[in-house]
């Protein structure tokens, strides 16, 4: 039958990218079977889709981009997910990370600022048929207060400084990945919640699109 021809290629495809990432040094094997499992090319646009399983970003409209592969694997690796949390996402953009999330994770909030990606992403998430998120359109700048605590928050868009007003919002052990940076140059940033201090290291140089919104740009 055609379409599960084609349902079995893309199979193929995904067990590709996740073998792909696993030979670029991601070794959370939960990570890695999420990729071979989530399937990418549902959240990009029909007109890239033929691109969806290459580790690249791609334009999802709006003038925003679905993450390349190997940025979502790092910020879920850096994550330390066991199933068990509670993730607060800011910039949902194609909801490919939120599946991950939702695969991943116990229970996932996610905002995104444009509120048609908000839908689509929505829409998608319905029909592959994945409960344990709760999305909202808005800026998520200043996080989701109403929902936290959360054991990790991650930020898919590059703030202008680490957001220290988010702190309050993560809990015990909590661990929060940002791109900190102006579109010239960014680092990609990990705060850990030791008992209430807070630890920030530096990971790795980023390139995101900009956080925009009251704690934004
Ligand atoms: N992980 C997503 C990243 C999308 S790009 C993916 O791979 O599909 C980052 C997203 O952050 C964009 O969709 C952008 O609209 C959104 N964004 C930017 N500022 C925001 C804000 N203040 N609140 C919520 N979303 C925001």
């Amino acid at each position: 039958m055609v379409v599960r021809a084609v349902t079995e290629t893309y199979v193929r495809d995904r067990q590709r990218l996740s073998e792909e990432l696993r030979v670029l040094g991601i070794t959370d094997l939960a990570v890695l079977h999420a990729f071979a499992t989530v399937p990418r090319h549902r959240f990009v646009p029909e007109a890239v889709r033929g691109r969806a399983y290459q580790n690249a970003a791609l334009p999802i409209g709006f003038g925003q981009t679905i993450s390349r592969p190997a940025v979502h694997a790092l910020h879920l690796s850096l994550s330390d997910l066991d199933g068990s949390e509670r993730v607060l996402e800011i910039g949902t953009g194609s909801g490919f990370q939120t599946a991950l999330l939702a695969t991943l994770a116990d229970r996932v909030f996610s905002i995104e600022r444009v509120p048609e990606l908000a839908d689509r992403a929505g829409r998608t998430l319905q029909e592959l048929e994945i409960r344990n998120v709760t999305l909202a359109a808005g800026d998520g700048s200043g996080g989701w207060p109403e929902a936290a605590l959360f054991d990790v928050i991650l930020i898919g868009a590059a703030a202008p400084e680490p957001p220290v007003h988010l702190y309050d919002q993560l809990a015990a052990d909590g661990r929060l990945v940002v791109p900190v940076g102006g579109a010239e140059s960014q680092e990609l940033v990990r705060v850990l919640n030791r008992g209430g201090s807070f630890h920030v290291e530096t990971i790795d140089r980023a390139r995101f699109v900009p956080l925009v919104g009251e704690h934004g740009w």
